[in-house]
């Protein structure tokens, strides 16, 4: 009896749990039923996510995607802070429909998460100040920053196993222990590097102190991040992408960001992916 009576709880469970799974997976569904689509975005990494000092509204080129997406939806779109470390867990916990956060696609992360098209593409360097280093030999056996939970941390130990790797919760924080001399380099996307120095360049007791020399140990391509198995939400999420190339938007937007004439600190000549290289596969 006590087996039998085991035996229906397990399948019982088992049919929840098909169930679950199966409510879980359609976020389009639930994004149009809600009225809004919450995505997790970086909130201190410009040109991508950050917060406008002055409208206290989520502005970059991630948040720019999300808004575009959340248009076509036909919701509204509602921004989460998410860090490089908790990232994926938010999104595994049902707390935000989709990441929009610098995130490189890896196959590890993708046994986890589902990835977009590709929507932009970078790589590893450094951030340090002018003429410490010129090559990876420059930075053995020293202290370098960057973010926890990054590909960064991975690839940098890989690059330069004799480095002390310190990780910190977001990189203004990397940035600020370069400031103070307690690591000789801050490594993460260039992308990302480049809006770090940009806001050393507006204060003028960094200005011209700091640079990304011509030093990359990886390419990184991003994508946004959904949840396993969600079919319906990937497959909007993908078509959205692609008609935003096709239409221009997405060249508008990487302009908008990256164009070299802007006031943008790509225009320092370090960032070399053109238009066409943003990779959508
Ligand atoms: N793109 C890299 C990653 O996904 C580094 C940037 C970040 O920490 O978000 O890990």
């Amino acid at each position: 009896m006590a087996r039998k009576t085991a035996l229906v709880i397990a399948a019982a469970a088992l049919v929840a749990a098909m169930f679950g799974s199966a409510l879980a997976a359609d976020t389009l569904a639930d994004v149009k039923k809600k009225g809004v689509l919450v995505a997790g975005v970086k909130d201190s990494t410009p040109p991508f996510g950050s917060v406008d000092p002055n409208t206290k509204e989520y502005v970059g080129y991630d948040v720019d995607f999300i808004r575009a997406i959340a248009k076509k939806a036909g919701v509204k779109a509602e921004f989460q802070p998410v860090t490089s470390a908790n990232r994926m867990p938010m999104l595994q916990e049902g707390r935000v429909d989709i990441l929009a956060a610098t995130m490189t696609k890896t196959p590890e992360r993708a046994k986890q998460i589902d990835f977009s098209y590709t929507y932009f593409l970078t790589g590893q360097k450094f951030l340090t100040k002018v003429g410490t280093v010129k090559s990876l030999k420059d930075l053995e056996g020293k202290a370098i920053g960057t973010a926890k939970g990054s590909t960064s941390e991975q690839n940098v130990a890989k690059a330069v196993p004799s480095a002390k790797i310190l990780s910190f919760d977001d990189y203004p924080q990397a940035v600020l222990a370069l400031i103070q001399g307690k690591v000789i380099a801050v490594t993460t996307d260039e992308s990302i590097l480049a809006g770090q120095l940009g806001k050393l360049e507006k204060n003028p007791a960094s200005k011209g102190k700091f640079e990304i020399p011509d030093v990359q140990i990886s390419e990184e391509p991003y994508g946004l991040g959904m949840r396993k198995g969600d079919t319906n939400w990937v497959k909007f999420v993908n078509d959205t992408i692609l008609e935003m190339e096709k239409s221009g938007e997405a060249k508008k937007l990487f302009d908008k960001y990256f164009a070299p004439d802007g006031d943008n600190p790509m225009k320092r000549g370090t960032f070399k992916i053109t238009a066409d290289e943003r990779g959508i596969k």
